[in-house]
């Protein structure tokens, strides 16, 4: 089986990815961003240290290394946009294979604004915290440090953040709507992951 998987930032998609690889036997593939750090690649440094977009092709040749001829495997922040989605299909389709599913985790502007601005990270140790699902003791740290909210966590960041997810994920979930399951991305981890198990399954 070949899945992939959108979310917006503060969905819960890292989970329901490390769900779904070990129930399904599905090799997680990293995504794009995660690539770059890894392997450290003078010519994607050219890129990432500038803050400009790594060229479609470039973020392909990366991918498609790593999917190389597994038949099991899930995917993770690419394809990003169109001309991506067409890339992935034709190499797939050279090795006779198909993406089956597109799992869609739906989850509402504000809920997300509510989860995320929510968060806080110590300041001496690093732990997060949410004040709603796992909130400190007395406002602080376990190690005595001040908790912080981190500045990407910030409501306008998140919203800008949004807005780009969603005009890159419009098209593609169009692209993908003979394949595409949508579940509601507001309920707890477990019904989520059940959710798409049973459509995973019918
Ligand atoms: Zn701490």
């Amino acid at each position: 089986m070949i899945l992939l998987i959108f979310g917006p930032p503060g969905s819960g998609k890292g989970t329901q990815i490390t769900e779904l690889a070990e129930k399904f036997e599905l090799t997680p593939i990293p995504s794009p961003g995660d690539l770059f750090r890894k392997i450290n690649d003078d010519e994607i440094k050219k890129y990432t240290s500038t803050g400009k977009l790594v060229p479609d092709e470039l973020v392909a040749k990366l991918i498609f290394g790593e999917i190389g001829d597994k038949d099991n495997f899930i995917l993770d922040g690419y394809p990003r946009n169109l001309n991506q989605a067409e890339t992935l299909e034709n190499f797939l389709k050279e090795k006779n294979k198909r993406l089956d599913y597109v799992v869609y985790l739906k989850v509402s502007e504000e809920e997300i604004v509510a989860r995320i601005s929510n968060r806080r990270v110590c300041s001496k140790c690093g732990r997060n915290y949410n004040l709603i699902t796992n909130p400190p003791i007395d406002n602080k740290c376990g190690c005595g440090g001040e908790l912080t909210l981190r500045e990407d966590d910030k409501e306008d960041v998140i919203r800008t953040r949004l807005t780009v997810f969603n005009e890159q994920t419009q098209p593609l979930l169009e692209f993908y709507k003979d394949r595409l399951i949508t579940v509601d991305g507001e309920q707890n981890i477990q019904n989520v992951f059940e959710n798409i198990c049973k459509e995973l399954e019918k």
